[in-house]
């Protein structure tokens, strides 16, 4: 079996050894004759996988007992929809930072549901900076203060978060959570879609905090209520529960691994490596971001012209480095280095580009 390094920005490359372990069990699980994927979701497997994992999110993210901690359906998308259903009323709105292509879709749809104050946005300058945490306007009246901690597309990260005071920050951290540690107490809802750091498609982690989950809408659809997913201990319906065990098996990989500061060691370590390569030669290599926001998770990059571009994606496949290319909404390429990748893998990819300036494509 030859694997290859996959940087694809999501669905993800996910830890081999979980992969094998997913084999293992699939047929039979924990000696019942039947897979997993056929038991019921209230069987005590089930349950205690859900709460394992579950227990491991409180965990590795030090959560307190004030979070609630939702598996639920429906992608980071879905809760583009839920958050201003749950949080805004006809005189609570909120504010949102404008960062890149996926606040951008957040802001479509939490305008049409309710009152949206812009207080920054990055059109002007193609969303290639942040703003100055410090220099956001933020109605102190606000329901919530909207980020999105890691632009997949763009390649931002936020690394200074805003001081919002007493409004609760709800923080899209799909592409970036568990590679960094973060003030679980500065957030009032985190959601992320599992697809990137956390395990397959299928599954969105939202840790809602006590405080908002209590100003959350009384009114609406079962499974569109925050409410009605924390009461019943994300057991409302029937969860996504191959998704959650693997998720489950992820969580406990990045345990093993050393947890949260052991991911955020290696992805300050992996992105460094390629930001060095494409540093070195500014005259083949350029990264649209300014520097002090650039991802660790996900590395855009451009090379002088889209023919180099394509040559330099089909020849690293050829390598068995694969899904480099950028999104289809701003080009170029993109290595996505997110937990699951392993080092190795992103010292192939240097090595590949350093030969590929060499010999010039
Ligand atoms: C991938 C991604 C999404 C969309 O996730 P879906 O699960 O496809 O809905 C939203 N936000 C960010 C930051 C992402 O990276």
């Amino acid at each position: 079996m030859a694997r290859v390094y996959n940087f694809g920005a999501g669905p993800a490359t996910l830890p081999l050894e979980v992969l094998e372990r997913a084999r293992e069990e699939l047929l039979d699980y924990a000696g019942r004759g039947m897979s997993l994927l056929e038991m019921s979701h209230r069987s005590p497997e089930y349950t205690e996988v859900h709460e394992r994992t579950r227990g491991l999110v409180r965990r590795l993210l030090g959560l307190g007992d004030d979070f609630q901690v939702l598996l639920l359906g429906g992608g980071a998308t879905l809760q583009f929809a839920m958050v201003p259903l749950n949080l805004l009323g006809p005189e609570r709105g909120c504010d949102f930072t404008i960062t890149g292509a996926w606040s951008r879709k957040a802001h479509t749809d939490a305008a049409r549901l309710g009152r949206v104050r812009v207080v920054y946005d990055g059109r002007d300058d193609d969303y290639h900076q942040l703003p100055d945490p410090a220099a956001l306007d933020i109605d102190p009246s606000a329901a919530y203060l909207y980020l999105t901690s890691n632009e997949t597309i763009g390649g931002l990260q936020w690394w200074q978060l805003p001081d919002s005071g007493a409004v609760p920050i709800v923080c899209d951290m799909s592409s970036d959570i568990m590679s960094r540690q973060l003030p679980a107490e500065r957030f009032g809802l985190i959601f992320a879609g599992a697809q990137k750091n956390l395990g397959p498609a299928g599954v969105t982690l939202v840790l809602i905090r006590g405080d908002v989950l209590e100003r959350c809408r009384q009114d609406l659809p079962a499974y569109l209520s925050y409410r009605s997913h924390a009461a019943k201990g994300s057991l409302y319906n029937t969860p996504p529960v191959f998704a959650v065990y693997l998720m489950g098996l992820v969580l406990e990989w990045i345990e093993r691994q050393g947890g949260v500061a052991a991911m955020e060691r290696l992805a300050g370590l992996k992105s460094a490596i390629l930001y060095g390569v494409i540093d070195t030669h500014p005259e083949f290599y350029r990264c649209p971001v300014a520097p002090p926001c650039r991802s660790r998770m996900n590395v855009v990059f451009r090379l002088p012209d889209e023919d180099l571009e394509r040559r330099f994606m089909e020849q690293a496949q050829a390598e068995g480095l694969v899904g480099l290319k950028g999104h289809r909404s701003v080009g170029g390429l993109r290595a996505s280095i997110y937990n699951a990748m392993p080092p190795e893998g992103v010292e192939e990819l240097a090595r590949f580009m350093e030969e590929f300036v060499r010999r010039q494509g």
